[in-house]
């Protein structure tokens, strides 16, 4: 523990063994424990939830699950304009485009060939692509690679096709349902606080459209993930807050999560990136800030079953260690990554390195699929691709 008053330190005590046994701490708790904890402290109490929720297995075997996907953007045009996004380009840019069908199917069948199971479908805000666009695109999809689940359209897509074809949410929802759509990505996320949204994407959902696909989602049936980006302009306050929002939909929908996955803001190539890390000193998110993030969440969203480590934005070793930190998820193994990478931000690895540094932290790497059930690994070659394939993949964080 960080250096305090001893009546402070018997509050902190009480607070982490509240937490340890399951008791919901109120924002003020949690905020309590994030400023009054060290990064060790919080890690190992994190650790401890994560073992209650997540326990080792009849042999005795604690798993570290991850997923082998592709990220699909199918047009990188938008109009939503964040200030933080590397990856969009204007309608009429020189670099704008829509992926040809051909193209996507390609970008499958390597997917398939490479074991993968899933589609991170996501992509900018196009003012001309509507609903029936993406209803004919998963049908097609799903009629030619039945077995690839579509995770796809995250929130503020959803969003912007009921304000573009003056639809209720609810109604983009089920169509997309009806044609393929089968899990949710919470990408959009970033800080569901208004005051965040409107300094860093101001056209953007506002907090309680983004909660609203959700909660129409869940009444769906659907599932899908919960996501923060963090290490801008939002307080420590402001994170809890967020927190709190996924929180109570996760509670309100009979857990529409399955897991909640942050990461830290990117500030590189993008439009007003180091402006938004003025109340920061000008500084990223630093290891330790997004360790002691990961773990405060570990504690406080004990109603969302798994917390992701990500490693594209702290790198692999960092992820490492998110693991005994709270996270029990390694992410996302992607074929390709577009978003984050056009931030700067790459870092290269295989499957079989996912696994040799799940392992060196102590656990059995499990594939999973989205809904953190477990896969079959297929058979491998010396190299650890799928039979008669060598291929250096991305990761990325796993929306
Ligand atoms: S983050 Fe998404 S909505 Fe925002 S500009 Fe980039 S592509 Fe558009």
């Amino acid at each position: 523990m960080t250096a305090t008053a001893p009546h402070d330190s018997i509050r902190l005590r009480d607070l982490a063994n509240q937490a340890i046994a399951g008791g919901p701490l109120s924002s003020a708790e949690a905020l309590a424990l994030y400023r009054g904890l060290d990064q060790p402290s919080l890690g190992l109490l994190g650790h401890d939830v994560r073992l209650r929720l997540n326990p080792p297995h009849a042999d005795g075997k604690v798993r570290v699950t991850y997923i082998v996907d592709r990220n699909l953007n199918p047009t990188n045009v938008c109009v939503t304009d964040c200030g933080f996004c590397a990856f969009y380009r204007s309608p009429g840019d020189a670099e704008a485009y829509v992926l040809p069908r051909e193209v996507i199917y390609q970008k499958v069948e390597d997917l398939i060939q490479h074991g993968g199971i899933q589609l991170l479908l996501q992509g900018g805000h196009h003012p001309r692509l509507k609903t029936d666009w993406y209803g004919q695109l998963f049908q097609d999809l799903k009629q030619r690679y039945p077995q690839v689940w579509i995770h796809g359209m995250s929130p503020p897509e959803i969003t912007h096709l009921s304000k573009l074809e003056k639809r209720p949410v609810r109604a983009i929802l089920q169509d997309l349902k009806a044609a393929g759509l089968d899990s949710i990505p919470g990408g959009g996320a970033e800080i569901l606080v208004d005051r965040v949204r409107q300094v860093i994407a101001p056209k953007k959902a506002t907090t309680e459209e983004w909660l609203e696909v959700f909660r129409q989602w869940a009444a769906l049936g659907g599932k899908g993930t919960a996501t923060m980006m963090f290490g801008h302009v939002e307080t420590d306050a402001e994170r809890i807050e967020h927190m709190l929002r996924i929180r109570d939909l996760q509670q309100e929908t009979g857990s529409v999560f399955t897991a909640f996955i942050p990461w830290t803001f990117q500030p590189e190539n993008t439009p007003m990136g180091n402006a938004f890390l003025t109340g920061r000193g000008g500084q990223k998110a630093t290891v330790a800030e997004y360790l002691r993030t990961l773990s405060i969440a570990r504690l406080f969203l004990q109603n969302v079953p798994h917390i992701q480590s990500s490693f594209v934005t702290q790198g692999i070793k960092t992820c490492q260690v998110g693991l005994s930190m709270g996270a029990d998820d390694f992410g996302s193994a992607m074929l390709e990554e577009n978003v984050v990478s056009a931030a700067g931000c790459t870092h290269p690895t295989s499957i079989p390195e996912i696994e040799r540094h799940i392992k060196d932290a102590g656990y059995l790497p499990q594939r999973r699929n989205m809904m953190y059930q477990p896969v079959e690994t297929p058979p491998t070659d010396k190299f650890g691709q799928p039979a008669g394939k060598k291929k250096i993949i991305v990761s990325q964080v796993q929306a």
